[in-house]
């Protein structure tokens, strides 16, 4: 019988399924659209109970369209938006608060108050202390309902991240876990030790068995027994994470980046947790076996959305897809730098206040150019994150697989090559979260061998080589770092 891995992918705006072959190609999928609710400026909130059906829903119309059934399928992988909190009563399995998203900023006065605790915090972690992550909406959920405390300290209530509560109702409450990579992004989780962090958990006076069990990324977790009580769950990890195993980046120094709205770089940096003095985040990889692989991550707030704002605000281009046409029309960007800090600047500036700014501007400065000078500078900013992980990795980098949307760039990528001096590689299925999780999923149950396996039918569609000359890429970046400069000055 012909089997199938079927991926879960719920992302922030979207769920999808995806059901993946041997060979790594993504067969068919379907998707539905996930609200977010802001009750007030900053906040952003789902309903767990809309993100549960939308599992289902997709679940059931990718096995329609595909005319098969559960049978066909070898196992579930279940990626996800990280960070997202969700809390829910034991006994009835139903939400006691709507999800807090990670992007939502409202649990942002209880990270104040721990601000002196930042580099106990950072060394157990490897992250900030920031709203992003989960203890801090965690303590918001039990704080804004009813006896929170004393319900969640005598185990009524349970914690999980968006892999948690899908596992959970996937098995019918019968499985209450996590993996390493999503209880790395809590706060909570100490990184070293692997376990949950009892200093941390008071800190945030959150009770320990309101946590689930913490497993390896390639594992069986349980049988999805809302479907079907044969087919196991066998993968799970956090979207970033999941992309960097479906980029195969399974060595030390392999890094992958995400060209979406904002750019996500993540490097393997083997199995010693290395911590940043510069703001790049520590946080797990995954685990297979016993073997803990560790991970760089860096952000890039503004990417693609600076080609959107091209588009929508400034009305240079008419779709995204132009900007490669016009940038290619002229030689050059003729000295013009585009600092996109509309939201201040990631890594590794970490700089809140700072706003956008453009330099080099003349009388012969036309529309072509600034579109050009804008996919420069998502290549500019995409490298900053990347030489400073190089430096503190001491790794040799030699090579980035990317995915995204602003893939399709091919100006963009032959630049990002330049400017990095490094070879790009883009691979034929863009769907490389979701892949991740297929290729977790299907390592722990002997559909996938072994990595070499997985690296064999693992196939590129573009590799971009660096043409630029050494001396050109150091007068240019040189530019680059000015300008920043500039703009952060400007407040
Ligand atoms: P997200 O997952 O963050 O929504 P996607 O991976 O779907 O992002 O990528 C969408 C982003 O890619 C948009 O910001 C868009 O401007 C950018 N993008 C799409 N096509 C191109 C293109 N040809 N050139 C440059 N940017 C592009």
């Amino acid at each position: 019988m012909n089997k199938f891995i079927l991926a879960i992918d719920q992302g922030t705006t979207s769920t999808r399924a995806i059901l993946f072959d041997r060979k790594s190609i993504p067969l068919y999928s379907a998707q539905r659209e996930v609200k977010c609710y802001y009750p007030n400026p900053g906040w952003v909130e789902q309903d767990p109970l809309e993100i549960w059906v939308s599992v289902i829903d997709v679940v059931n119309e990718v096995l329609v369209k595909a005319n098969i059934t559960m049978k066909n399928i070898d196992s579930i992988g279940i990626t996800n938006q990280r960070e997202t909190s969700i809390v829910w009563d034991k006994d009835s399995g139903m939400p006691a608060h709507r999800a807090i998203v990670w992007q939502s900023r409202q649990s942002a006065e209880i990270c104040e108050r721990l601000n002196d605790k930042k580099e106990l915090i950072h060394s157990k972690t490897g992250l900030l202390i920031n709203p992003y992550f989960s203890a801090s909406k965690i303590r918001f959920i039990l704080d804004a309902i009813p006896d929170g405390q004393k319900k969640a300290e005598s185990g009524q209530l349970l914690f999980g991240t968006v892999d948690t509560w899908i596992l959970y109702k996937l098995t019918m409450g019968d499985v209450y876990a996590t993996d390493v990579s999503n209880a790395s992004r809590t706060l909570l989780y100490n990184i070293h030790e692997l376990k949950w962090d009892e200093e941390l958990c008071k800190l945030f006076n959150i009770p320990l068995c309101m946590l689930p069990e913490v497993k390896p990324s390639s594992c069986k977790f349980g049988y999805a027994s809302f479907f079907s009580n044969s087919v196991s769950i066998c993968g799970i990890a956090g979207d970033q994470q999941a992309a960097l195993f479906g980029q195969t980046c399974f060595k030390e120094g392999e890094s992958k980046n995400t060209y979406g709205t904002g750019c996500f770089m993540l490097t393997n940096i083997g199995d010693k947790p290395i911590l940043s003095k510069n703001g790049i985040l520590t946080t797990i990889g995954w685990q297979i076996g016993d073997k803990i692989t560790y991970a760089f991550e860096g952000s890039v707030f503004i990417g693609g959305a600076l080609v959107q704002w091209l588009r929508d605000e400034m009305e240079m281009i008419e779709s995204a897809k132009e900007s490669e046409k016009l940038a290619l029309k002229e030689k050059d960007s003729n000295g013009i730098y585009i600092v996109p800090a509309f939201v201040g600047l990631g890594t590794p500036y970490w700089d809140n206040e700072a706003r956008g700014a453009v330099f080099g501007l003349t009388r012969g400065s036309n529309k072509n150019q600034f579109v050009r000078a804008s996919l420069e500078a998502i290549a500019y900013e995409c490298k900053d994150v990347f030489e400073v992980m190089k430096k503190e990795s001491n790794l040799e980098l030699a090579t980035l697989k990317v995915d995204g949307g602003a893939t399709a760039n091919k100006y963009l990528l032959q630049f990002q090559s330049d400017i990095l001096q490094t070879i790009i590689k883009l691979p034929v299925c863009l769907e490389t979260t979701a892949l991740g999780v297929a290729y977790l999923s299907g390592l722990a149950t002997g559909y996938f061998k072994s990595l070499e396996d997985i690296e064999s039918c693992h196939e590129y569609q573009m590799i971009y080589e660096p043409e630029m000359a050494k001396s050109e890429v150091k007068r240019r970046y040189d530019g680059w770092k000015k300008a920043v400069e500039a703009t952060r000055l400007f407040k």
